[in-house]
């Protein structure tokens, strides 16, 4: 019956990839190393009753309406909670998204390399997708996406590169493509990108997706967000609302509310990643390693002379974990390391050194 010919592109599970053993030093699935604000773990509506007796809101109004006004303080922007849609993690966003906007018949286009959820999405859904392959330096050149398609999903900054896009570019797509949906995928663009949310009132076509598990140090509490024109907006609501009704529990949309009213901590705990990002890449060049620049949370690192694969399966020796890739062949030398605490990259500095000296 050919039941799941539709999954083939999911590689299998890796095991340890999440390792639940408190010692070791987590450094391959860019999670913030830091805790979420105080105000998160404080919400009041975790000793409600009312909040586990009775179903949620389903059309998550008040952290929609929380969304659209922190962003309109931002960037100036005239957003209500019709322009916003708020799910189960980006990921959930992300898949609404696809399932919404991509029914065209004609394939999506996404670079080579991205996201690695993407074409699964498009294969789960049936979608017809080009991959673009990226230029010399991992760059995106927006000419690339100059052609007849079903629309467009770019992750800026782009993942694992980390390399980020600007705004002209992406207006350029957006111009280019003007017939249908592009989606920009933020979920990094706290750590140095620029939001194309300010981009939204001048273009129809734009869903921007942003997430609170990176700079937000939530990744454990599943809120992601898409912005964009309330017609977008209400497609996708009216697709969710045909999956499943009640996505966030009241405990979820409350700790999203708290987050956003703490602005101090979130700059803090930004500007500290930022800050350790900047010096870990000086150390990885010191040690013979070379990265592009990164405007994420993590940084993307080739030695000069020594094999991912090993530096990888050395590192586990030593419990701290990264991320390797097996494929595509273009980035197999690659690993991506995650930003932790200065204690954390200090670690990994000192078993790299010991390392690289026997070498
Ligand atoms: N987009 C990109 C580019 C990502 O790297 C990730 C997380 N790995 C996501 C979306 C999904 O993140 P989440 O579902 O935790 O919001």
């Amino acid at each position: 019956m050919g039941l799941y010919d539709n999954l083939r592109k999911i590689d299998p599970y890796v095991p340890g990839e999440q390792p639940q053993n408190k010692d070791v030093i987590k450094l391959n699935t860019n999670e913030n190393p830091y805790p979420p604000s105080s105000a998160v773990l404080d919400v009041k509506e975790r000793y409600n009753t009312d909040n586990l007796k009775l179903y949620p809101d389903p059309d998550i109004k008040k952290l929609s309406d929380e969304l659209a006004i922190y962003f309109n303080g931002k960037y100036n922007t005239n957003l209500t909670k019709e322009n916003v849609f708020v799910g189960v993690g980006s990921d959930d966003v992300l898949s609404v998204a696809f399932q919404t906007f991509f029914n065209s018949g004609k394939a999506i286009l996404f670079p080579d390399v991205t996201y690695s959820f993407y074409d699964v999405w498009a294969d789960l859904y049936k979608i017809d997708y080009d991959v673009v392959p990226l230029r010399e330096g991992f760059l995106i050149d927006p000419e690339d996406y100059n052609r007849d398609c079903g629309g467009v999903v770019i992750a800026n900054p782009n993942a694992p590169t980390t390399v980020a896009l600007g705004l002209d570019a992406i207006e350029k797509i957006l111009d280019d493509n003007s017939e249908v949906v592009v989606i920009v995928d933020e979920a990094y663009v706290d750590f140095g990108g620029e939001s194309a949310i300010k981009l939204l009132e001048k273009h129809e076509n734009l869903v921007v997706v942003q997430t609170y598990s990176k700079s937000r140090s939530m990744a454990g509490a599943r809120i992601g967000y898409a912005l964009g024109g309330y017609r977008l907006i209400k497609a996708m609501e009216d697709v969710k609302f045909s999956i499943n009704s009640y996505t966030l529990s009241n405990l979820q949309i409350a700790m999203g509310v708290a987050s956003l009213r703490d602005e101090d901590y979130f700059k803090k705990s930004v500007e500290k990643i930022i800050s350790t990002r900047d010096r870990a890449k000086e150390k990885f060049k010191e040690l013979g390693f070379n990265c592009p620049d990164s405007k994420t949370n993590f940084l993307f690192v080739t030695h000069e002379s020594i094999p991912a694969v090993e530096i990888f399966e050395y590192l586990k020796t030593k419990n701290i974990f990264v991320r390797y890739f097996r494929k595509p062949a273009t980035i197999a030398n690659y690993l991506r390391v995650t930003i932790g605490t200065d204690e954390q990259m200090d670690a990994l500095f000192k078993a790299l050194e010991e390392y690289i000296d026997k070498k």
